[in-house]
């Protein structure tokens, strides 16, 4: 997608701090962290959010779940714990339309979120 900020990074044009890329997921740095470690996986396919995921692309869920834990367990974060989000739509506090999913750690974070 020619205007998507995260297709930017994807091919280069907006750079970012990658922590992994394979064939169908990326993974960076939050350039606006919100706990000392905050990493985006995303699909390399343009996906708006999580409610444009269907039948056809429903893969896409264990590519970034998995991915996430994966990464989590490799930066030790499975002791103390971690939070992933996906914020969709509006309301849902979605600022990319790209389908992230946000990898949060090492502070007590609040529930309920704001
Ligand atoms: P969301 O509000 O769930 O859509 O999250 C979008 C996230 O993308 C926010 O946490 C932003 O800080 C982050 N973000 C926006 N632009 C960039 C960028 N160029 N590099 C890394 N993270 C970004």
């Amino acid at each position: 997608m020619d205007d998507c900020i995260f297709c930017k990074i994807l091919n280069g044009e907006i750079p970012a701090k990658f922590i992994h890329s394979d064939g169908d997921t990326a993974a960076f740095y939050d350039v606006n962290p919100q706990a000392p470690t905050h990493i985006l996986i995303i699909p390399k396919e343009h996906i708006a959010s999580s409610a444009e995921v269907d039948s056809q692309n429903s893969d896409v869920w264990n590519k970034i779940l998995g991915r996430a834990v994966q990464i989590a367990h490799e930066l030790n974060l499975d002791k103390d714990g971690y939070r992933m989000v996906i914020n969709t739509g509006e309301q849902g506090g979605q600022t990319v339309p790209h389908l992230h999913l946000h990898l949060l750690a090492g502070r007590n974070l609040g529930w309920p979120p704001g």
